[in-house]
Order: C-alpha cells, then sequence, then structure tokens
C-alpha cells in the first residue's frame, strides 16, 4: 500500500507527472483511484460516479486509455427486431444502442418495424479496405515522378515488406499516387481481416516506406499525409470508399408507408430531394442524408469502435423514388464506414457484450456486424424522412426528449 497523500501531494506540486503514478502504485486500480483523487482535489469535486467500473482497466491501460481515472457512463438500449437479408447477415437481430438522445431508440425501433412489415431489409457491402497514405519529398518534380514510376514497377515488393508486418493485412493496391511538386503522396489500400486496421495498416505501411527509402533515398515526411483520410470528412473517401462501404434498400408498401409513417411515399421523395439533396447541396454538407451520424454514432460507441470514425460514418447519400406501382423505394449508402469485431476497442468488456448481442464478436463477424450497421442506418434515416414528411419531428422530440 503506498502513502496517497504523499503522491497526490508530489503530483500537485509537479513532482511527479500523471503517467507516473504508476511506477509508485501496486496495481492499476490503486494508480486509478490516486489519479481521481488528484483530479478531485484540484477540482474540488466529487468524482463518485466515474470511479464506478467493471472492466477491466489493466488489460483497457496497455492499449485502450493512458492516465484513467475511472469511466463514463452512457445509456444504453436495444432495438429490434431488425430483419435482415444480406449476403452475410440474416434473420432477425437486436441491435444495442448507447447514445442520451431521447427519440433515437424510438425512432430506430419504428424504422425496424416497418422494415419487418415490408419483408426485410437488404444489405450489400460494396467495398471493403483500410488506407494509409504517407507524404514523402522527392529532390525535385522529376525525382518525384521517378519514385511514383519506381512504386508502380515494384508494387510486389513493396506488398511484400508490407506483409511482413501481419497475418490479416493484405496490400491490394497503392492508389492514387499524386504528385504535388516534389510531394508525393502514395494512397496504400489494405484489406485487414476483422479488424478496423488502422494500427495494421500504419506499421504495415512503415515497414514498405523501409524498403523505398533504401532503393530510393525518398525522404518520409510523415507516416500519414491526410490523402488517407483518416477522421475527416473527405470527397476522396465519398468516392474510393474506406472501411466498410455499405448499402441497404427496402421497398415499403404504399399502406405501410400510411399506416406506419402516416405519409405518403410522394412526401417523402420530396423530402428527399429537398432536404438530403438540395439542401445539402447548397450547404455543401458532405452527408446527403438526414442522419447517418445518429445511428453509426449510437452503435460505434455501444461496440467500442473508434469515435473518431463517425465523422466518416455521417458519409453517404440517401435516394427515396416512388415505384411504378405507387410504392416507396428507400436505399442508403455510406462509403465510408470504418468497422471492428476484433482488436481496438471491441474487446472492452461491455463493447464485447454488446458485439455478442448480434452475435458479431471476433472472427470471421465483420462483414455480418457492416451488414446489421447498414439496415440500422436505413431504419433510423427513414424513420425519421417519415416524421419530417408527416411533420411529427417536434412533438417526438418534446414528448421523448424533453421529459
Ligand atoms: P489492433 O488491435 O491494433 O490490431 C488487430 C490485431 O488483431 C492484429 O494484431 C491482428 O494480427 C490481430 N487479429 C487476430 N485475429 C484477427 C482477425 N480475424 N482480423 C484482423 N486482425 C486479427 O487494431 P487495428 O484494427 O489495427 O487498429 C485499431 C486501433 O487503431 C483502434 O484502437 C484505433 O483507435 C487505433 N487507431 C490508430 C491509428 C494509427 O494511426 N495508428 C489511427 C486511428 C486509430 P495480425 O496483424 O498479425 O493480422
Amino acid at each position: 500500500m503506498v502513502n496517497e497523500r504523499e503522491i497526490i501531494d508530489k503530483l500537485i506540486n509537479g513532482d511527479i507527472k500523471l503517467h507516473e503514478i504508476e511506477k509508485y502504485a501496486e496495481n492499476i486500480d490503486e494508480a486509478l483511484t490516486i489519479r481521481r483523487k488528484f483530479a478531485e482535489e484540484i477540482s474540488n469535486t466529487e468524482l463518485k460516479n466515474i470511479s464506478n467500473y467493471s472492466i477491466n482497466m489493466e488489460l483497457a491501460s496497455k492499449k485502450n486509455i493512458e492516465n484513467p481515472i475511472g469511466v463514463i457512463q452512457i445509456p444504453l438500449g436495444i432495438a429490434g427486431p431488425l430483419k435482415v437479408n444480406g449476403d452475410h447477415a440474416n434473420g432477425k437481430f437486436y441491435v444495442p444502442l448507447a447514445t442520451s438522445e431521447g427519440a433515437l431508440l424510438a425512432s430506430i425501433n419504428r424504422g425496424f418495424s416497418v422494415i419487418s412489415a415490408s419483408g426485410g431489409v437488404t444489405t450489400k457491402i460494396l467495398d471493403d479496405k483500410m488506407t494509409r497514405a504517407p507524404v514523402l519529398k522527392a529532390k525535385s518534380v522529376t525525382d518525384a515522378i521517378q519514385i511514383k514510376s519506381w512504386i508502380n514497377n515494384n508494387f510486389q515488393e513493396l506488398k511484400e515488406a508490407a506483409e511482413t508486418t501481419t497475418r490479416h493485412g493484405k496490400l491490394i493496391k497503392i492508389d492514387p499516387i499524386m504528385v504535388i511538386g516534389k510531394y508525393i503522396y502514395p494512397r496504400f489500400v489494405f484489406t485487414t481481416g476483422d479488424s478496423m486496421g488502422m494500427n495494421m495498416v500504419t506499421i504495415a505501411t512503415e515497414t514498405a516506406l523501409n524498403l523505398l527509402n533504401t532503393k530510393t533515398g525518398v525522404h518520409v515526411v510523415a507516416l500519414s499525409g491526410n490523402v488517407c483520410v483518416d477522421k475527416k470528412p473527405s470527397s476522396l473517401n465519398f468516392i474510393e470508399g474506406r472501411g466498410k462501404s455499405i448499402t441497404a434498400e427496402l421497398v415499403v408498401p404504399k399502406d405501410i408507408v400510411k399506416n406506419k409513417l402516416k405519409t405518403t411515399p410522394e412526401s417523402i421523395v420530396e423530402v428527399n430531394t429537398a432536404k438530403n439533396l438540395i439542401g445539402s447541396a447548397i450547404s455543401g454538407s458532405m452527408g446527403f442524408n438526414a442522419q447517418y451520424a445518429n445511428m453509426i454514432g449510437a452503435i460505434f460507441l455501444a461496440t467500442g469502435q473508434d469515435e473518431a470514425h463517425i465523422v466518416e460514418g455521417s458519409l453517404g447519400i440517401t435516394t427515396a423514388m416512388v415505384e411504378e406501382n405507387g410504392d416507396l423505394y428507400f436505399a442508403v449508402t455510406l462509403p465510408d464506414v470504418p468497422l471492428a469485431t476484433f482488436g481496438g476497442g471491441t474487446s472492452l468488456e461491455t463493447a464485447r457484450e454488446c458485439l455478442e448481442i448480434m452475435d458479431c464478436y471476433g472472427n470471421g463477424k465483420v462483414k455480418k456486424f457492416a451488414e446489421i450497421v447498414a439496415g440500422t442506418v436505413l431504419a433510423g434515416e427513414l424513420s425519421l424522412m417519415g416524421a419530417l414528411a408527416a411533420g411529427h419531428l417536434a412533438r417526438a422530440h418534446k414528448d421523448l426528449g424533453r421529459a
């Protein structure tokens, strides 16, 4: 047992740093308690909720968090059943969602009910990749063009070097390779198994760059040159895709639109055109949709995905049309959803439990998970579009979000 008071005083005086407490404490829980008491003292607050946790902080502190002081809690709910007719997910699923936004689960659940009444949502994976694009510096633009040629002509050698670092990561292409003055931006594109893959592709790309440096003398300015594009909304990811590129579609019979959504296919199509397409075009938005980030965010927080990737999952286009027989055709397309069922935050106990609710934890599960995510996004999107078309949005939020 260490002398807590002595360590807290040293922290306050700046004699030891926050990350050094582990050196003095007997175990991670003791270090965490001291760090939290320090935070309580300097802020004159009692952190009694942050201190309640059940996850294995020993493991978490090795790969998920530095300087831990506890956990935050976000309300977790479940919606379902979601009926999916996918290539990898087939059947009925209950989806865990973490949020503090009242009305979100109710809205998604309403979407699930429309999906069930319409026979199930069709889901597809359009593409699957993870990227890392360093920025390199040549001696001149002529040299940069030669290095670009070297990369193109020696792809196999670079691929073999990259893949020495990983069993699941496979380099599938280096494209595009942009030359801007003396700078070169080669985008390394991998498949990464069931992991989201950012650590995996960063390590693999670094190893390939060591080879490139030895062969061409090119200077690596930075391992990420922002053409990846990680954790920022971007046109490149929109067009090329990143993570899982997913889509979901549904034909809703017009009487179900009327009975369950209290509106018409024509009204939903008009709201989609005026809001998601024209409104987004006016504002320069990259999300031609109503609320993908709501569903993506709630699933990401529940299942231990990298929360900063919610920004990428917010990209995408909603399409709505009236079929010849008057039914509603409705689809969501998300080009950029980094997802994992292994690695990163997925092994945190609460995240793992949430993935297990959908039978989506671990090996061979990420494509199934991606299709469930696509179906959930469609449900939330359709429900909100229905509420807007019927003029019910403000009322639902008043009833459910302002208790
Ligand atoms: P990771 O947990 O670092 O790597 C996945 C690990 O799981 C690898 O060691 C892989 O082994 C192993 N593995 C076992 N079974 C697997 C399977 N079925 N499929 C895939 N891998 C399997 O996770 P990551 O996905 O590469 O990276 C995610 C983390 O990166 C997140 O915590 C995220 O926050 C963070 N991140 C990093 C950066 C960065 O620039 N480094 C940027 C953004 C986010 P093999 O490699 O031998 O196949």
